[in-house]
This record gives structure tokens, C-alpha cells and sequence, in this order.
């Protein structure tokens, strides 16, 4: 995991040092004791349905350059988790969504310590559409897009453990509710 060197406040170099009243070893500066705290990453977005399909989006920047994920990014400091996983996927697809009901958190603790390519801990929350407006296109950061046949989601060719894992759920949901069309369907 990338520490910190320096205070974000007074530049002055932090030190490992466990915060009164704390428990644990956290960034703390050596002139305005300033705790720099490490925590995950927080990431949102949707898994847009229209006509029975998924919307996808081909990653064209790493990591996973190439592999398809639902629209995803992370939050930003202003704003919510479902304004995150709106704006994300307006800005990856082109599509306009509302959020139906939450697929599932995602979560994974940092690992590798201060290696050279440690993650940094992320938590990726998901969520269903109940409608989706406009064009699908490759928006930031894609390089491709389309709409996929549950059929023929590409399973193994999906971005991340997290674009599984939602699809899964979301597979499962749907797959568990009742038929918008009727017994007959
Ligand atoms: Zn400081």
C-alpha cells in the first residue's frame, strides 16, 4: 500500500504511530500530529438491462485493458454513491439510468503491505436499473460497447473479480423474480 511521506497539512514527514485512543499503527505527522488514515477506495455502478440485454463496456485503459465490465468508477469527494454510479455510467455507456435495487458490495481489503504493486482496497457497489435512456456508446475510458443476450454474457473475458460477481447477482435476481409478463411468459 502507497503511505504517505509527507503531511497533507504542513508537509512536515509522518511517522508510524499508534493515535491516542487508537489502536493500530496510522500515518501521524512529527510537527502537528495530523493522522493521515488509509482507508478503501469506494467505487459505484450500474448493470444497465434494456430489452431483456446488458449493457457492457470494453475497457480500454488498464488495469484489464480489453476485458468488458459493467459501467464503474469511483466516487467522488461531493457526491453519493448513487450519483457516482448514475454519473459513471452516463459517462462510460452514454446511457441515462435510474437505479432499481442494489446488486451487491464488493469488497476487498488491501493486500501485498508496501510491495511494489500493492492494491490499495477498494469497496465496488452495484446496482440494478429499472429504465435506461439513450445510445449506448464507448464513452471515457472505453474502447467498445454492447449489448449483450444474458446467453452470452463473456464470462471469461469479464474486467474484474467485482463485473462477476455483480452479473451474478444480478442473474440470480432476476432469475428469482416474478415474470413482468405474466404467467404465460
Ligand atoms: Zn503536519
Amino acid at each position: 500500500m502507497h503511505l504517505a511521506a509527507f503531511c497533507p497539512r504542513c508537509a512536515a514527514p509522518l511517522a508510524d504511530k499508534i493515535p491516542e485512543l487508537d489502536n493500530r499503527p496510522r500515518r501521524v505527522c512529527t510537527a502537528c500530529a495530523f493522522v493521515v488514515y488509509v482507508n478503501p477506495k469506494i467505487a459505484a455502478g450500474t448493470v444497465p438491462v434494456r430489452d431483456g440485454r446488458i449493457a457492457l463496456i470494453r475497457r480500454g485503459i488498464e488495469p484489464s485493458r480489453g476485458l468488458w465490465s459493467w459501467p464503474c468508477g469511483y466516487v467522488e469527494i461531493d457526491e453519493t454513491v448513487e450519483e457516482a454510479a448514475i454519473r459513471e455510467t452516463r459517462e462510460e455507456s452514454g446511457l441515462v439510468v435510474r437505479l432499481g435495487a442494489m446488486l451487491g458490495i464488493y469488497s476487498y481489503p488491501a493486500t501485498g503491505g508496501a510491495g511494489p504493486t500493492p492494491t490499495s482496497g477498494l469497496v465496488v457497489v452495484s446496482w440494478a436499473t429499472t429504465s435506461v435512456e439513450g445510445d449506448l456508446v464507448a464513452g471515457d475510458d472505453a474502447v467498445d460497447a454492447a449489448w449483450f443476450e444474458v446467453s452470452k454474457i463473456p464470462w471469461m473475458g469479464l474486467a474484474f473479480d467485482s463485473s462477476r460477481r455483480a452479473l451474478t447477482d444480478f442473474l440470480r435476481a432476476t432469475s428469482s423474480a416474478p415474470s413482468p409478463r405474466g404467467p404465460s411468459a
